[in-house]
């Protein structure tokens, strides 16, 4: 089990375009593992790879009803909205409430290699939407409205120099 460092907001890769992978190799598989114990360790309940520094399109997840990994994950359909309140361990110290899809059908290959098609709703189709967002760079702020986002940004400058205090403590 490793644990990998989690990317912070600031950091470039967070705002890199991820590239698809080819096929879910051994690689990827042991990648998969690493994520999902960086997310527990966080503890989180979904992680992308780009968060890890890696602009792969991988994402993971885990919640009460569901967990999963998944490679190259693309929402094929979605349906209704609904607002909920997200974090990302990007950027700890912030949530604000987003609009997401309430509904979605996702497509992906799985840890065995294999290409799944799967519906789903609430919160693992809030958390697949927000992990897909990370592999093009998108972040959970971008969907706010103009006012709260400025707000948000302010919020994370202040915070981003108490995480600069830590890295240097550390
Ligand atoms: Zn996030």
């Amino acid at each position: 089990m490793s644990i990998l460092p989690i990317r912070l907001y600031g950091d470039p890769v967070l705002r890199t375009r991820a590239a698809e992978l080819d096929e879910v190799d051994r690689r990827a598989r042991r990648l998969m593992n690493n994520m999902t114990d960086t997310m527990k360790e966080a503890p989180g309940i979904g992680l992308a790879a780009p968060q890890v520094g890696i602009l792969k399109r991988i994402i993971v997840w885990e919640n009460d009803q569901d967990r999963g990994a998944l490679a190259n994950p693309v929402i094929l359909e979605r349906e209704g909205s609904v607002e909920g309140e997200e974090g990302c361990l990007s950027m700890p110290g912030i949530t604000y409430p987003v609009v997401r899809s309430e509904w979605v059908l996702v497509q992906g290959v799985d840890d065995s290699g294999d290409t799944v098609k799967f519906e789903t709703r609430d919160l693992t189709a809030r958390i697949i939407q927000h992990e897909i967002d990370h592999l093009d760079g998108i972040l959970f702020i971008d969907h706010l409205p103009p006012e709260l986002r400025s707000e948000a940004l302010g919020v994370l400058r202040e915070l981003a120099e108490t995480w600069e205090q830590q890295e240097v403590a550390r």
